[in-house]
């Protein structure tokens, strides 16, 4: 038996949640085991900005470091009704010392799995987990793995990092209550020739629906949006190149009635998911992989009160984003179209306001609470 097949922390998914907190645990010096069901890590990328709270807390790792030298700085926020730049606000002025850094989450990925293979931990791959089930004592699940082999694996604690859809909350019988917005929303990564400034993001108001811009490398946008046919209608015109990928999405504001119950914890998507506005669904996921790592390392010594305090710290901060991105989301999304033409008035004016500034701010950089590892 290896190592990491006693490990006393077992995470399932490898995705930004679960890699992050494999690599706190591997740094307190607890051996834990991570699998993910993909045979190959996901090259594309969804989220695209890592915020000044997820850099704080990937400094003692070095990967922060690596995401500044990678990724861009975003500037600002440039706001656009129509063809128009209707307000401007300057992230560089209004989060001095605190970078928000554009990179794809599938490179963001990559570092934290290259960190964590430095400290000797592998990913292991094309592993599902299908059930389980706890005691006083331990966790046991039944793991599946390609070749066809079940495999019964023990753990004392467990991490639900498993995404939207996770086993393990279903494993919990926990409900993930909340709603989906009823229109589609699409996305495209697509080759832009234009004159809008690479170094901002840019929302769009439309006489019906929205559109969000950032530029991921020389020539190349991220485009989403919930309108009809978002391409011909981007501010300035432009022309429109290659599509690199495209994916369309429908969005919820969710959250799992609990975030750990006895040895067991979920974090990232598995606990909450909402809109894209804002940037939080990886960050925060990535802010719950520290508070877990903290929490489990602590149960791990005796206590395991601890992981019963993982909740408590974290449900309230998952209900006070979602609550709050669900608004943002209602606020600009601009349908139906008799409330966009009201949101096409009020919402310029209203992110001129220094206290709304301020609370974009906040909320783009995760800094709207706390980051607490004790009640
Ligand atoms: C269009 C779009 C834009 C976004 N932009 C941003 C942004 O700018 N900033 C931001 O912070 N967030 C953003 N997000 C959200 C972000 O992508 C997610 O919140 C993030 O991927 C969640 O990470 P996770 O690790 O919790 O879950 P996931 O990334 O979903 O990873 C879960 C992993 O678990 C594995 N898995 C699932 N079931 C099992 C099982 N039974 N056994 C083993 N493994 C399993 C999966 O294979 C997967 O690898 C965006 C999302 C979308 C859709």
């Amino acid at each position: 038996m290896t190592a990491t097949a006693r490990a006393p922390v077992l995470i399932v998914g490898a995705g930004p949640t679960g890699l992050a907190a494999a690599l706190f645990l591997a740094h307190r010096g607890v051996a834990v085991r991570i699998i993910d069901t993909q045979r190959e890590p996901s090259t594309t990328s969804k989220a695209l900005m890592v915020n000044p709270r997820t850099l704080e807390i990937l400094h003692d790792s070095g990967v922060a470091a690596r995401i500044m030298t990678e990724g861009m700085r975003v500037a600002g926020i440039r706001m656009h009704r129509g063809d128009r730049l209707v307000a401007t606000i300057d992230a560089l002025e209004l989060l001095p010392g605190q970078p928000l850094i554009a990179l794809s989450q599938a490179r963001t990925e990559a570092l934290l799995t290259e960190a964590l293979q430095q400290r000797g931990v592998m990913v292991e791959r094309e592993t599902s987990l299908q059930a389980l089930q706890q005691d006083t004592d331990r966790v046991v699940m039944t793991l599946h793995h390609a070749d066809g082999r079940e495999e019964t694996a023990t753990a004392a604690l467990v991490l639900g990092a498993d995404g939207a859809r996770s086993t393990v909350r279903q494993q919990l019988g926990l409900a993930f209550e909340g709603t989906t917005l009823p229109e589609n929303w699409q996305l495209w990564d697509v080759a832009l020739r234009t004159a809008l400034d690479p170094h901002c993001a840019h929302m769009v108001l439309l006489a019906r629906g929205f559109i969000f811009m950032l530029a991921l490398e020389s020539g190349v946008w991220r485009v989403v949006s919930n309108a009809d046919d978002p391409l011909a209608q981007l501010p300035g015109g432009g022309e429109v190149g290659r599509v690199a990928w495209q994916s369309t999405f429908r969005i919820g504001h969710r959250l799992a009635s609990r975030a750990c119950v006895g040895r067991v914890a979920l974090g990232g998507d598995a606990a909450h998911i909402h809109s894209p506005l804002g940037a939080r669904g990886m960050n925060l996921g990535i802010e719950d992989a520290w508070v877990f790592a903290q929490c489990a390392a602590d149960a791990l010594d005796g206590s395991l009160q601890r992981m019963r305090e993982y909740a408590l710290l974290r449900e309230p901060v998952h209900h006070q984003v979602v609550k709050k991105i669900a608004a943002i989301t209602r606020l600009f999304r601009g349908q139906p179209a008799a409330l966009a033409s009201i949101r096409n008035i009020v919402a310029p004016q209203l992110v001129q306001l220094p206290a709304v500034q301020r609370l974009m701010a906040t909320t783009i950089s995760g800094m709207d609470h706390p980051l607490r590892v004790h009640p």
